[in-house]
């Protein structure tokens, strides 16, 4: 039976009469940007998260743009950025005229290694942008100490992260400005783009509210433009979903935990071989946005996935220093050897609220068929009888 990577469908469904109530309610209001489902949202997230402020964008890419612009980057600054992350998280540095300072990652929590932070800084490296990639936050303490030791302005890409913590503080809650992604398969997913800044700074926030609405001050000087924005607004219908979405949000965060410990247990022999994400840290508060395992040759696993009929992702295959587009940075294969080993070893393997328990065990029995398979071609070579 087949196991699709990503699913929403029965779950939405459940959820129906609630959407349409909120998506009549946007109907009624027939604003559709700028409207009051977009503004319930933000307080919303500003009361899960304890953020002074949450301002509606329309993706976790823009959320990004917005807050690195609205916390002053800009041309002739470079901003610290993991290698081994979403492009986005690298491409909103150029978007706002910057320039990317790729450093590796830490194994294990795919954070950035705040070591190789410090030995690549230069003296035009303006921020760094931590991602919460996966299941675990990145060692915010360590991070926010670094920061402060070389006067860098923190933005988080916590795209991936709503839910996660760290020492009991939410993603997105460390730096000057977060950013969430309400992409349909995040944990929080709409039915399109959306995205959310967080942040505590007033002139911030209110920077964010401008560069999103074209640079326009909302309902003071209507036509006048007095920074460059964007067009970057949350739609009224996203809000409506997402407003039904985030009343199950820990109820869809527990159930994404059980079937990741079903994965754990399923997987739990193939040790070295096949391996499941490690929380070993336990100031960390993990949610499961994915269930990335690191695996022996992984190509060869995808495809033997694929031929049941198991859907899987590769997040992420190459590096972004080996991006076609980043080769003005001058970069090479080996400067970043943790994201490059990731990039061969790593693979997500379904996992989202709406998949059942005995989808799991498929997932976890063709995944040992694979390395079993694989070891009885070994003992057949060792013994001398394969042909
Ligand atoms: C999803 C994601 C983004 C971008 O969010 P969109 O809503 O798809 O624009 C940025 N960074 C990371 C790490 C992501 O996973």
């Amino acid at each position: 039976m087949a196991v699709r990577f990503f699913s929403g469908a029965g779950s939405l469904e459940r959820r129906w009469p609630r959407v349409r109530e909120l998506v009549d309610e946007a109907l009624d209001a027939a604003t559709f940007v700028n409207g009051p489902l977009a503004e319930r949202l933000e307080r919303t997230i500003e009361g899960y998260t304890g953020a002074g402020h949450a301002i509606a964008v329309a993706s976790g890419s823009d959320a990004l743009i917005v807050a690195l612009e609205a916390c002053g980057v800009g041309p002739g600054d470079e901003v610290a950025v993991p290698v081994y992350t979403f492009f986005a998280s690298a491409s909103s540095v150029v978007h706002v005229g910057a320039e990317p300072l790729f450093v590796d990652i830490m194994p294990g929590t795919y954070a950035l290694d705040v070591g190789d932070l410090e030995r690549r800084l230069t003296p035009q490296t303006r921020a760094v942008m931590p991602v919460h990639l996966f299941t675990q936050m990145a060692d915010m303490p360590a991070m926010m100490q670094a920061a402060e030791r070389h006067g860098l302005t923190v933005v988080e890409d916590s795209a991936e992260a709503i839910g996660m913590a760290f020492n009991g503080t939410l993603s997105g809650r460390f730096g000057r400005a977060g950013t969430f992604s309400f992409f349909p398969t995040k944990t929080l997913g709409a039915l399109g783009d959306a995205g959310m800044v967080v942040t505590d700074d007033d002139e911030v926030a209110e920077r964010c509210r401008r560069l999103r609405n074209h640079g326009q001050v909302p309902n003071e000087r209507p036509y006048v433009w007095d920074v460059m924005g964007i067009n970057s607004r949350m739609d009224e219908l996203q809000a409506a979903v997402l407003l039904a979405r985030f009343e199950s949000l820990d109820e869809d965060i527990e159930r994404r935990a059980h079937l990741a410990r079903r994965y754990d247990e399923g997987l739990a022999r193939l040790h070295g071989v096949a391996d499941p994400p490690s929380i070993t840290d336990e100031r960390a508060t993990p949610v499961y946005y994915v269930y990335l395992v690191e695996a022996e040759d992984r190509d060869g696993l995808v495809e033997h996935l694929g031929t049941r009929g198991i859907e899987t992702e590769v997040y992420y295959p190459r590096p972004l220093h080996l991006q076609p587009c980043f080769a003005y940075l001058g970069h090479r294969v080996g400067d970043f050897p943790v994201a490059e080993r990731c990039a061969r070893r790593a693979v997500a393997l379904p996992l989202y609220p709406d998949m059942r328990d005995d989808q799991v065990d498929e997932v976890c029995a063709a995944v040992v068929s694979y390395y079993d398979r694989g070891r009885a071609r070994l003992r057949a070579v060792q013994a001398g009888d394969a042909r």
